[in-house]
């Protein structure tokens, strides 16, 4: 585990660059024009991912022989936040579902999946905030499994995953109905890949939400699926899930950074004509500028040391991403305090600042489960 004591200039300084370089050029030229649609919900920007991951933007925070390093996969997802929150969102969730495959002992599944899930071949997402709300005591497991020939059969439904369609996958975790722990109250947990092309594993569209909607967000059924050994990810779930824990945080800070910088883009933007009247303002661009350029400083330390099982490190990342969820709504707010009318017009990206983020600070682990996390430990 490397020191967390660098300076900004030192963790700003790399990685791989030119991946994020390569995903800011897709972000402006083939994903800006479709913003305005994914955000409609009338587009799901599948192509566009897939050309994502073709310059590397889901492989770089694969670990290889040991250490894993999320700054360029959070430089990347930034870059595409700049454009379109919708997309950054779907950016996590290809990122987390990469991380689940690259971090399993399965070696079958990691075989076949590894490379199609880091190119984008194959898309996905994650299931686990049901999980990650159930491991910190604020609801019950929605999956149930019982272990029969060859692998398990699961039921039960999640009413949110998103980045899913016909022939993705992503990862969920099951509590065991079977398991004999379930009387000493320590029930097992096994997670899985689930293969939404299984005729067992319905997806039903999402009532219309406040922002996105072109994010292939699907309530997800398990009418008593079989979910095959190959697709194991983690048997118990409990060590895994330690294990992937700071890095599927972490990569959400990606979605954060990105909104906030182009909020500081839309206030820079009215400054000739309104400068006079929004000084008045008690938030401007340069406060933003300096809380941004810190968070990413605090965030590119942090994603250095991903499986750091350090308690510090661990309330770092939850406080991080407290401040990043509440940093988000208050630069999409002040964005719109210093566009006036003209960010509130539809046709105006100020006010999508603002419903995306709040999206940033309700998304698993949601602004009140992380006061929660922090007032427990
Ligand atoms: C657009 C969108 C995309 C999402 N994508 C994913 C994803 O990819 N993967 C994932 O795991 N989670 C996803 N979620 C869920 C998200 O991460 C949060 O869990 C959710 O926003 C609620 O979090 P919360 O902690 O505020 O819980 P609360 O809002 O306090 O809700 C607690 C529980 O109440 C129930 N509930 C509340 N409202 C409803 C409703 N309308 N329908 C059904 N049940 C309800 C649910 O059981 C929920 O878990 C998504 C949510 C949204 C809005």
């Amino acid at each position: 585990m490397g020191s967390l004591a660098l300076s900004r200039a030192e963790v700003l300084d790399q990685p791989a660059p030119s991946i994020a370089g390569e995903v800011a050029r897709i972000a402006r030229e083939q994903l800006a024009p479709l913003a305005a649609g994914i955000d409609a919900g009338t587009v799901y920007p599948a192509e566009v991912l897939r050309q994502f991951g073709e310059v590397g933007a889901w492989g770089s925070h694969v670990p290889h022989e040991g250490p894993a390093d999320l700054r360029c996969a959070i430089q990347a997802m930034s870059a595409i936040g700049e454009v379109c929150g919708s997309t950054a969102f779907m950016a996590w969730c290809q990122n987390t579902l990469v991380w689940y495959a690259a971090n399993s002992t399965n070696m079958t599944l990691a075989k076949r999946f590894g490379d199609a899930f880091s190119t984008g071949r194959v898309l996905g997402g994650t299931g686990l905030s049901n999980p990650m709300k159930s491991f910190f005591g604020i609801e019950k497991l929605k999956l149930k499994g019982r272990k029969v020939e060859g692998g398990y059969i699961v039921r039960g439904a999640l009413p949110w995953v998103s980045n899913l369609g016909p022939g993705h996958y992503f990862g969920t975790i099951f509590e065991r109905e079977d398991e004999p722990g379930i009387a000493s109250g320590d029930p097992g947990t096994v997670m899985f890949l689930a293969d939404c092309s299984d005729s067992a594993i319905t997806l039903t569209p999402c009532k219309p939400f406040l922002a996105m909607d072109g994010t292939g967000t699907y309530g997800v059924q398990f009418r008593d699926a079989f979910v095959p050994d190959e697709l194991i990810l983690a048997d118990p779930a409990g060590p895994f899930v330690k294990k992937i824990r700071a890095g599927f945080i972490l990569l959400q800070a990606g979605m954060a950074l990105g909104l906030i910088k182009d909020c500081i883009n839309i206030m820079d933007e009215v400054d000739n004509p309104l400068g006079h009247i929004n000084r008045y303002l008690p938030q401007q661009p340069v406060h933003f500028r300096d809380l941004a350029a810190e968070l990413e400083t605090e965030t590119m330390m942090l994603a250095r040391d991903p499986y750091n099982e350090e308690e510090t490190y661990w309330r770092k990342v939850i406080a991080l991403r407290l401040r990043a969820g509440e940093a988000s709504v208050a630069a999409a707010h002040a964005a719109m305090l210093h566009c006036g009318a003209r960010g509130y017009l539809k046709s105006h990206r100020a006010q999508r600042r603002l419903r995306e983020a709040y999206f940033v600070a309700i998304v698993t682990p949601a602004t009140k489960q992380l006061r929660k996390m922090l007032a427990d430990s």
